[in-house]
């Protein structure tokens, strides 16, 4: 488990978070890895950035996926 899912568990376990909790779909972004794991890991249908019904994901799971990715 990496830093940030450890922090994220941390932060669940006391019932807060410091990332936010708006979706965002896969269309708001332009790599494809990003794009992808969106799809892979879709929980919402409604993206508050584009304001589309879409696949989205947890913005809270985007940013964890990106820092572990670019920090592990
Ligand atoms: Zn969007």
């Amino acid at each position: 488990m990496g830093l940030m899912d450890r922090l994220l568990d941390r932060q669940s376990a006391f019932g807060f978070t410091t990332l936010g909790d708006k979706n965002v779909c896969s269309e708001c972004f332009g790599d494809d890895a990003i794009k992808e794991f969106i799809k892979n890991n879709a929980i919402s249908s409604y993206c508050d950035y584009c304001d589309t019904v879409n696949e989205n994901t947890s913005l809270i799971a985007v940013t964890a996926r990106i820092k572990c990715t670019v920090f592990a």
